[in-house]
């Protein structure tokens, strides 16, 4: 089935499973949390991969993953090698062919059987060497002997050094005897399983290395000098193969033959080398590929490559995130579990300390009532976590050290954000008590999981000829859609006729990516009303949200993040978009500084930005009149 129970020893409190975020474990610590043994139960999550991994391994099918970084499709490639069959493994050797030293022959034998074979043939070239020393040194015996009855010692000695040349110099011959095992399964307690993401050629498709002395006796014999590839290592296992768009077409193509023949010769990669005279009878590779990668990835696959992935296997796509629930959570405790023992060094973490990271896997999840299926970067955490408890010698990890580590283990762009408020602050940017005209504190994402505010400031001026919207850099697009959103409210409520001013609008330190503009287009639209009629905007309110034509506040993505920014920043206030208002998951420490203000509507939004009271309220309540379901009845008439 689908669900690996925890610890069936562990209680579980059903009735309120329902609100605890543990799902209603009744652990101490995650110590309490048994690891399934077989990796395919340790996947949480992907049921629909992990269900086409069970069927392929039975069938021998290819598969092809699509999907995030770090969701699990090389834990569910290495663990499809633990289901396949471990009675067909096989190794294989490679032999000097006496008729053609440039086409080594090639023999496959049931695993354990090539080391046997290695050492019979060792043995064997021993005993032939031993024979040929004692031949030599009887012939150097009886050639000094005899120069010693001719009287002549010099002639002799010198006679001796030309025998044992002679000896040294053909023993090569009896090395060639012994082959070269390049797949050796002896040992091999599962299928074997191969990561090639990455691969050049030569590690993919196996190689001949070059021979600096070709000729004179000192060369290896072209036989030891092959090497297997990943599609050789891993006959009868999982050819792991993520980025498969980085291959390079040529190697794709040779991928391809190698996945219809079963086998593959192996010859040198470069063309100079004389490793490249060299090529072996065909080596099997009789593997299932596992390919992976973004749909960008697939898309510039060699589409022969994919067709026959697809003609003979599955695709299948990895979920970012999953429904919480509380059989959910309980996993997410023991993926705790699963990480902790995985590394062996890490002590395992207390009850709140899983609860926090639970809280992590629902705040990175972006979305009402998920949890993040992102577990690299969430098994990042557990191990910082987990290392500055062990760092104190501690014997378990606490609910401090996640928050901590959580601190530490910042992405680039939150590092970077901070980095900025730090620099503002500098600056003066900061927020401050006054109103401002014109100045609106907006807030952005970066990367994927911070924020930061961006004020936004606008200027009216008449126009010279036609109105503009000015902006600056690429956010120029943006801006003009905001404006040209807003206008038509404006239109209803102002006789400033717009056509007829340039509006300019500035990002105050914006420049860097990541502003994205929908959800900047309350912000633009609050400060072009402000400047426009000269109402000051309260600097300690910052907002974010997205304005429909009729002045509906739409959601916007990243809420928790920018909340957060907001906060750092000093805000008093931030206005959220009200259908946003399920997605804030804010840390407890942001929640006491700063109020969350869900809007519905720009006049809502104006209410609480706003300052100066007689000219504020006139405005807003002119504005009430005329949008959202206001401004359906106007239009109906
Ligand atoms: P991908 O190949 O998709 O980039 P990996 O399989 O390499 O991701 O995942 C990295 C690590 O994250 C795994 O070794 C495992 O510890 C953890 N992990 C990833 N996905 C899952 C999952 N679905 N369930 C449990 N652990 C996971």
């Amino acid at each position: 089935g689908s669900t690996v129970d925890v610890d069936p020893g562990v209680e579980i409190d059903e009735e309120n499973a329902e609100d605890d975020l543990l799902g209603g474990l009744q652990i101490d610590s995650t110590d309490d949390i048994e690891v399934p043994d077989r990796l395919v139960d340790q996947v949480i999550g992907q049921d629909e991969a992990r269900d086409i991994i069970i069927k392929a391994a039975k069938q021998r099918r290819h598969v092809m993953m699509i999907g995030s970084p770090g969701t699990g499709k090389s834990m569910l490639a290495k663990a499809m090698s633990q289901l396949l069959p471990q009675e067909d493994l096989q190794d294989v050797l490679v032999y000097h062919n006496p008729d053609d030293g440039n086409a080594p022959k090639v023999r496959t034998v049931p695993a354990g059987k090539g080391e046997q074979i290695i050492d019979a043939h060792k043995e064997e070239a021993r005993k032939r060497n031993q024979m040929r020393s004692i031949l030599m040194w009887i012939i150097i015996a009886i050639v000094i002997g005899y120069a010693l009855l001719a009287a002549n010692i010099l002639l002799g000695i010198l006679a001796a050094g030309i025998i044992w040349l002679i000896f040294r110099y053909t023993s090569r011959g009896t090395d060639a005897m012994v082959p070269n095992m390049i797949v050796d399964n002896g040992d091999q307690r599962q299928a074997p399983f191969e990561d090639a993401t990455g691969a050049h050629a030569g590690a993919l498709l196996g190689d001949v290395r070059h021979d600096p002395f070709q000729s004179g006796g000192m060369e290896t014999p072209s036989h030891d000098r092959v090497e297997p590839g990943s599609i050789h290592k891993s006959n009868k296992g999982v050819l792991f193969v993520d980025e498969i768009n980085t291959l390079d077409v040529r190697t794709q193509q040779k991928l391809m033959t190698a996945i219809q023949e079963g086998e593959f010769s192996i010859t040198g990669q470069s063309e100079r080398s004389s490793g490249a005279m060299v090529q072996t009878e065909p080596v099997p590779c009789d593997f299932v590929m596992i390919a992976a990668g973004n749909l960008d990835a697939m898309e510039n696959m060699h589409p022969a490559l994919r067709n026959r992935v697809k003609g003979y296997g599955y695709e299948v796509y990895m979920e970012d995130t999953i429904e919480d629930t509380p059989e959910m959570r309980r996993k997410y405790a023991r993926f705790v579990a699963q990480e902790v023992e995985r590394d062996g060094r890490l002590p395992h973490f207390t009850d709140d300390a899983v609860e926090e990271l639970i809280l992590e896997a629902k705040r990175r999840s972006g979305r009402k009532n998920h949890l993040t299926l992102h577990f690299r970067s969430l098994g990042g955490l557990v191990r910082v976590a987990g290392d500055i408890a062990r760092a104190e010698d501690r014997e378990y990890t606490t609910r401090e050290d996640v928050l901590q580590a959580k601190q530490r283990s910042r992405s680039i762009e939150q590092q970077l954000a901070d980095d900025y408020i730090e620099r503002r602050k500098d600056y003066e940017l900061q927020v401050t008590d006054e109103a401002v005209e014109g100045r609106v504190n907006g807030l952005a994402v970066m990367g994927e999981d911070s924020g930061i505010m961006l004020p936004v400031m606008a200027e009216i001026a008449p126009a010279q000829g036609g109105g503009q919207v000015i902006a600056t850099g690429k956010l120029q697009e943006m801006a003009e859609e905001s404006v040209q959103n807003v206008s038509a409210i404006i239109k209803k409520f102002s006789d400033v006729d717009l056509s007829e001013k340039d509006i300019h609008i500035q990002f105050v330190q914006a420049g860097q990516q990541g502003v994205d503009g929908d959800s900047a287009s309350i912000t633009v639209a609050t400060a072009v009303i402000s400047a426009l009629e000269d109402i000051p905007v309260d600097q300690s309110v910052a907002m974010t949200g997205s304005l429909s034509v009729r002045g509906d506040v739409l959601p916007v993505g990243g809420v928790t993040h920018k909340i957060e920014a907001a906060a750092k920043a000093g805000c008093d206030k931030v206005i959220i978009p009200k259908a946003n208002e399920q997605d804030v998951m804010i840390e407890d420490e942001y929640e006491e500084m700063v109020e969350i203000i869900p809007c519905a509507n720009i006049s809502e939004v104006l209410d609480v930005a706003l300052m100066g009271e007689p000219k504020k309220d006139s405005l807003v309540d002119r504005l009430k009149s005329i949008t959202g379901t206001a401004l359906d009845r106007q239009q109906a008439v």
